[in-house]
């Protein structure tokens, strides 16, 4: 394979961006799913809208797409946007914020209950995460998770419905405490699929991240941190090499006005991690393998 080596190199994100643009256009996407699609209509500005959002990424070659917002539910506007692509698999989920009610098992039965079956992950809070909003020194209330080291009210029955509906339970904005600390509680209601949401923008350590790994809990490496923070690469490959590609999806979380597209999102990724000796074999794992089991595809 020829190398690029400018793409090697933790420069700018927009010299990777645009110095190997050309070179990523030979990556085949044939499998690929990206599991962390953002797109309009939203309150944040976004690059395109769902409709726009499907359509390049089935241009593209993509698998599948997984939409997420953070402030409302995805399963039915993933529902129209699948009618207007031929081959291209679009799924959606809710995020527990508080424009849902927070920790809300009624938002999670009625999203799965939609019409299309297209609902398939349910984020715990993210912008409203007690963790994100107390980083961010921000002062707006937050949808807490745990209260004396147990999960909160409405929590479990969120977990029994995720595990009766094979949905994926994703950790959104949580700590890494409260991720390994709530995983054998969504165990023990039958949840089989755990998504850690990219598990660095958490400030997860090796160490954490090698007991999330342990409890079968599949974590998430974004390319959108890269992108900010070539650097972030390092972490990735580090991680990818030592604690296994079988334990992680890539995604690209992109969307947000001003950044490419999400297909373009996921050859940058790829091509990086080529670049950096990752195999194809665990590419593969983590682009096609991981998110197809997670999502209950063959
Ligand atoms: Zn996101």
């Amino acid at each position: 394979m020829m190398r690029n080596t400018s793409c090697l190199l933790p420069v700018v994100s927009f010299l990777i961006s645009t110095s190997c643009l050309g070179q990523n256009e030979n990556i085949d996407l044939t499998g690929v799913i990206d599991m962390h699609v953002h797109a309009g209509p939203d309150s944040r500005p976004r690059a395109m809208n769902d409709w726009e959002a499907v359509q390049m990424a089935e241009n593209a070659g993509l698998r599948g797409v997984l939409l997420k917002n953070h402030f409302t539910m995805t399963a039915d506007r993933a529902a129209l946007a699948a009618q207007l692509v031929d081959s291209l698999l679009v799924f959606g989920g809710v995020a527990l914020n508080r424009s849902v009610g927070g920790i809300n098992p009624e938002a999670v039965r009625q999203m799965a209950a939609f019409s299309g079956g297209r609902g398939k992950v349910v984020w715990l809070p993210t912008f409203d995460s007690q963790f994100f909003i107390t980083k961010e020194g921000i002062t707006d209330p937050f949808v807490p998770v745990m209260k004396d080291g147990k999960p909160v009210k409405g929590l479990l029955e969120v977990f029994s419905l995720i595990a009766k509906n094979n949905l994926v339970l994703a950790m959104g904005h949580s700590s890494p405490q409260e991720v390994l600390a709530l995983i054998p509680f969504a165990r023990a209601e039958g949840v089989e699929n755990i998504l850690i949401t990219h598990v660095f923008g958490q400030d997860a350590s090796f160490s954490q991240i090698q007991q999330m790994a342990a409890t079968g809990a599949i974590m998430e490496l974004d390319w959108l941190a890269a992108y900010t923070d070539p650097l972030i690469l390092n972490d990735y490959v580090e991680v990818i090499q030592s604690v296994g590609a079988e334990s992680f999806i890539i995604s690209s979380d992109f969307g947000q006005e001003g950044n490419p597209d999400h297909a373009s999102g996921m050859r940058a990724f790829i091509a990086a991690l080529r670049s950096r000796e990752i195999s194809q074999q665990q590419i593969d794992l983590m682009a096609k393998q991981n998110p197809a089991k997670l999502l209950g595809l063959d």
